[in-house]
């Protein structure tokens, strides 16, 4: 059985009014920093990833799904795929657009980062209003990937993500 729930509440930290006031920041760096809590992480996400079956490529969203996807991706023997902010990729890009609280944001990846049909399973450390994975589902699904579904450490339910996600399967190893 797993022991992430317990060390995870240990070991992920609460900064209130950050980065604006009235938001409560969810800080995975001191899970990851700790070797029992790291241990705990990629079991609990690797065994979360299997249950989604196949899968070909992990995603992994910029930034902080950066530090989670490939974990999970060499773990199963497959390939990983970065989820940038826009600009960032030197090659052709796909780009969708999202809304924030105020303004957009635009996440790309390379035109030819999947292949056709390939099983992709996006990862990222919170599920707030659901936008960010929401964008990065549409760029595979554009090119022409099968989204398996989503995986985060936290999810926050008040905001809604679930719900912006629409039929994708989504998987949260811990909520607040
Ligand atoms: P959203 O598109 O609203 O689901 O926001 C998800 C992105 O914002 C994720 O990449 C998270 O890393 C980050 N994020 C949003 N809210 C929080 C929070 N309360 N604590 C930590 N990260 C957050």
């Amino acid at each position: 059985m797993s022991d992430f729930p317990e060390v995870a509440a240990r070991l992920v930290r609460a900064i209130e009014d950050w980065p604006e006031a009235g938001v409560t920041f969810r800080d995975i760096t001191p899970l990851l920093a700790a070797p029992e809590g790291l241990r705990a992480t990629v079991d609990a996400l690797v065994d979360a990833a299997r249950a989604f079956g196949p899968l070909d490529v992990v995603a992994g969203v910029e930034a902080r799904g950066f530090l989670l996807a490939p974990l999970i991706a060499e773990a199963l023997g497959i390939g990983l795929v970065p989820v940038r902010k826009a600009g960032k990729l030197p090659a052709r890009t796909l780009a969708e657009n999202y809304s924030l609280e105020y303004g957009e944001a635009v996440v790309e990846i390379h035109a030819d980062a999947v292949t056709e049909g390939a099983r992709v399973l996006l990862v990222d450390d919170v599920l707030a209003t659901g936008g960010t994975l929401a964008a990065s589902r549409r760029l595979f699904e554009r090119a022409g990937a099968e989204v398996a579904g989503g995986l985060v450490l936290i999810e926050l339910p008040a905001l809604g993500g679930r719900d912006a996600l629409g039929d994708l399967a989504l998987t949260a190893l811990l909520e607040y």
